[in-house]
């Protein structure tokens, strides 16, 4: 299998953060050699990232079958661990259209003395491609050692928050069934530790897993609106995935019909009740919400804010996506709208 070079590589690991609408600033002058630096922007907050990436291929003669590896070729030193930047020691895989990491912590010395590749099975890969996100607990040199592969969907949410899975040790061999799990599965897998210790890292285990599904919800959100705003259609990067049923309540799902693509400001005003979307898909100010603004001499911007809104939102093509009635009204509920304006 012929592999992919490092520029190439590096240009896709950005564009799939690109596509999930971060800003990705890169050192250029150092575009071939690893590790290319790479600074990640969203709402959420930087993350600055060392990129240590190699294409997956299979593990060759003499291995089993269903192993796959990256091998240490052109580095040149030791992998660094930078306070404040996140290492990033992983490969492509092309054969299952995922990215894999290992714990940078565990492999400084990678290539430099007699181990010059580090392995995963096929097996989780293909795990990763169908849940979005699969773990494989591996024995290393510092004990057990927890390799995590996700779909280019999930590689924001590796990148700027799942470095917590690498200190999951064996309890990582529950991800694949906390990423669907309803509250009661949660809880189980959580009461059925066996310490205290186990407890407490489970339960982080769990929150890591919740924040997942919600960055998963991201991506399928944004792509159904084309990465723009429902109500104005700005695109720009600054566009959020907004619950249309706000995630502390039990009917919430991370389902694309739960969701709608808000730029910032509409996203603000849709959280705030200022702007409510009815089951009809359209648009309406709360006026109780204006009175508060105004009483309180906030109200400024209020004329050319409400001039500027359509009468409707604009829904993504695909009827199959587009929000479901009961989840706006519900939405509205939520956020205590009038009840005139919820009808
Ligand atoms: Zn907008």
């Amino acid at each position: 299998m012929p592999g992919i070079p490092f520029p190439r590589l590096v240009n896709d690991f950005v564009a799939t953060l690109e596509r999930l609408s971060a800003t990705v600033i890169r050192e250029q002058n150092r575009d071939t050699q690893r590790p290319a630096r790479i600074r990640a922007l969203t709402g959420e907050g930087v993350t600055d990232c060392l990129l240590f990436l190699w294409a997956v291929t299979p593990g060759g003669n003499n291995r089993p079958e269903n192993e796959r590896r990256i091998q240490a070729t052109g580095l040149d030193g030791r992998i660094p661990l930078i306070p404040g930047a996140r290492t990033l020691l992983g490969g492509w895989s092309e054969e299952a259209g995922v990215y894999v990491f290992w714990d940078a912590r565990r492999h400084v010395d990678f290539g430099s003395h007699g181990s010059n590749s580090l392995q995963v099975t096929i097996e989780t890969l293909e795990a990763a491609q169908r849940v979005g996100i699969a773990t494989q607990v591996r024995p290393s040199r510092m004990g057990s050692e927890v390799v995590v592969a996700v779909t280019p969907d999930s590689l924001l949410w590796y990148v700027q928050n799942g470095g917590a899975l690498h200190n999951t040790d064996q309890d990582a061999n529950g991800v694949p069934d906390l990423v669907d799990a309803t509250t009661e599965d949660e809880a189980r897998f959580i009461n059925e530790s066996r310490d205290e210790s186990q407890t407490a890292r489970r339960y982080d285990l769990v929150e890591l897993m919740r924040a997942y599904r919600d960055a998963k919800f991201r991506p399928a959100v944004l792509r159904a609106y084309r990465y723009q705003c429902a109500v104005c259609q700005t695109a720009l990067k600054l566009v959020d995935a907004a619950h249309i049923v706000p995630v502390s309540y039990p009917q919430s799902t991370d389902e694309v019909t739960n969701g709608l693509a808000l730029c910032r400001m509409h996203h603000g005003a849709y959280d705030n009740a200022l702007i409510g979307i009815r089951p009809d898909y359209s648009i309406v100010v709360n006026n109780e919400r204006e009175s508060a603004l105004t009483a309180i001499n906030l109200h400024m911007g209020l004329d050319a804010f409400k001039a500027a809104l359509p009468a409707m939102i604009t829904v993504p093509a695909q009827a199959e996506v587009r929000p479901e009635p009961r989840n706006l009204r519900l939405g509205l509920e939520a956020r205590r709208f009038p009840g005139d304006l919820i009808a």
